[in-house]
């Protein structure tokens, strides 16, 4: 696995090749981006930028979305997927907010994740994009991308946030997230676009995998 230095030059490679790398979801505050991060599983970003206007424009604060019911909500959510579940975590969410903490989204890692529909991955995206608190989610893009440079190893989430956080300083956690995030999602596909990378000379999976491929094979030419 590749030293703390390396990995800090990965990443500011990474972010020099995606300037403005951020979350891809619209919010105005904590609130609207934990609503918004809930709908976002096995969704996508754009999808979700679709439906919150509407969402957001019927139900503002926690207040007014822990007063609604799943008739209201499904219809409005419907094209997210999975509409039925994330219609409950999110009612149940805004009534375990007003309860709770005041109808306030609390910047605290324990408290987020006990509220329903949120799990760790959620409680960094809002922590580190919201509340100014340092998080750095692991999905799938994060997965891919850091096992195949070869800053991270496995396939568990939170053991790969672990190995990340313990080798970068704390002020670049939220970005390391999001630019392989948007690596994953323009370069490092599933099929990857290597010759459009800035870190393959630093890439395990490049030089192991990628280059070996490409070079022309030997040719034995035969004794006499
Ligand atoms: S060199 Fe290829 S495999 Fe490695 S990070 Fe870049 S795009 Fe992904």
């Amino acid at each position: 696995m590749k030293s703390a230095k390396t990995t800090r030059r990965i990443i500011d490679t990474l972010a020099q090749q995606h300037p403005n790398a951020d979350t891809e979801l619209n919010y105005r505050n904590a609130f609207e981006l934990l609503v918004a991060t809930i709908l976002s599983a096995q969704s996508t970003d754009a999808r979700v930028n679709i439906v919150t206007p509407a969402l957001f424009g019927k139900y503002a604060d926690a207040r007014a979305l822990s007063k609604a019911t799943s008739a209201q909500l499904e219809p409005i959510i419907l094209s997210t997927g999975f509409f039925r579940q994330k219609s409950k975590s999110l009612i149940g969410m805004a009534q375990k907010l007003v309860a709770e903490h005041g109808g306030d989204v609390p910047a605290d890692m324990e408290k987020l994740t006990t509220l329903p529909g949120v799990g760790r991955k959620t409680a960094n995206v809002v922590l580190g994009h919201a509340l100014g608190v340092p998080g750095l989610p692991v999905d799938r893009h994060v997965l891919r991308v850091s096992n195949r440079i070869g800053i991270a190893e496995g396939d568990d989430p939170v053991n790969v946030e672990q190995q990340l956080c313990s080798r970068l300083p704390k002020e670049l956690w939220t970005l390391a997230s999001d630019v392989q995030i948007l690596h994953g999602r323009r370069i490092c596909k599933p099929k990857p676009l290597c010759d459009q990378c800035s870190v393959r000379d630093d890439c395990d999976y490049y030089q192991h995998v990628v280059k070996k491929t490409r070079e022309p094979k030997k040719v034995r030419t035969a004794r006499r």
